[in-house]
């Protein structure tokens, strides 16, 4: 599931590949009846038809395409939305939901297996980035704000980070990779947190999504003994990330933890998974039975 280094490494592969085409054509799948959102499909391909790529932006999981005449595409991958830069005479993919033609002829393609992602053609972006929170690799995300943020609450700190008004962009993988390299149990009631471990947390958090954009995000499926998958995230070329490569804790149930050895653990939590540590990542005892409370 696309998170924040695989949207930046999208728009980095975008604004590098397309800045400046035109967008000639649009078709989208008459099948795909949530992808286009806050106006009518017919609207929305000729909005965007004649529009040209000015500049590409990204706020949290949000891929924000500036065009001419003030207006903004704005895409969200959800659970496996991919743009794939094509040529105009390639085979179509599996699970190709909507075909954007350049004015050179090459085509950007959204491929979505689950077709849970969402675009929106408006000219008030800001009303559908509302209620985001800071963006983590920015200045502006410091010890003090997340630990005001935590403060105000009870639940697991796993889940907490999961909330984009909290921090943006975070998603399951990389919060366990943030939690693992902070040597924070998931399950820790946010609030209980010292501003030592919410340092920690900052730092652990810079840290994975740091190393998922370098290695041009996570493709589950093209890890070692793993099946790629059509679910699984892959870059503007087509090709998978790389980070499945250096993942500490997330998916890696039974292995062992690259620090200590132990197996690593996995448990349900807020209807997702959280994969750590029981030895680098203890749960304090007062934090096991009552909230807010640490030992
Ligand atoms: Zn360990």
């Amino acid at each position: 599931m696309p998170e924040l280094p695989e949207v930046e490494t999208l728009r980095r592969q975008l604004e590098a590949a397309v800045r400046g085409r035109t967008i000639a054509d649009v078709w989208i799948d008459p099948g795909t009846d949530r992808l286009v959102q806050g106006m009518p499909v017919r609207a929305f391909v000729d909005g965007l038809r004649g529009r040209r790529l000015e500049a590409f932006e990204r706020r949290g999981k949000f891929l924000i395409i500036r065009l001419d005449r003030d207006l903004t595409w704005l895409a969200h991958r959800r659970m496996s939305g991919n743009f794939i830069l094509a040529n105009g005479g390639d085979a179509d993919q599996a699970f190709l939901r909507a075909r954007f033609t350049l004015d050179d002829g090459r085509e950007l393609r959204w491929v979505d297996l689950r077709k849970f992602g969402t675009m929106w053609l408006t000219d008030e972006p800001e009303t559908v980035l509302a209620g985001l929170g800071p963006e983590p690799l920015d200045g502006a995300f410091t010890v003090d704000g997340l630990r005001a943020s935590l403060a105000r609450r009870a639940a697991p700190v796993k889940a907490v980070l999961l909330d984009q008004a909290v921090v943006a962009g975070l998603g399951n993988l990389y919060a366990d990779e943030a939690l693992h390299y902070a040597r924070i149990h998931p399950k820790r009631p946010a609030k209980s947190l010292s501003k030592a471990e919410v340092a920690r947390l900052r730092d652990g958090i810079s840290r994975a999504l740091e190393q998922g954009l370098a290695n041009l995000g996570s493709s589950i499926g093209a890890a070692p003994g793993k099946e790629m998958s059509l679910r699984d995230h892959v870059n503007l070329d087509g090709e998978p990330g790389s980070n499945q490569e250096h993942i500490v804790a997330y998916g890696r149930e039974g292995e062992p933890c690259l620090t200590c050895g132990t197996p690593i653990e996995r448990i349900k939590l807020a209807q997702r998974s959280a994969h750590f540590c029981p030895k680098c990542q203890r749960l304090p005892r007062a934090s096991a039975g009552r909230t807010g409370r640490r030992a």
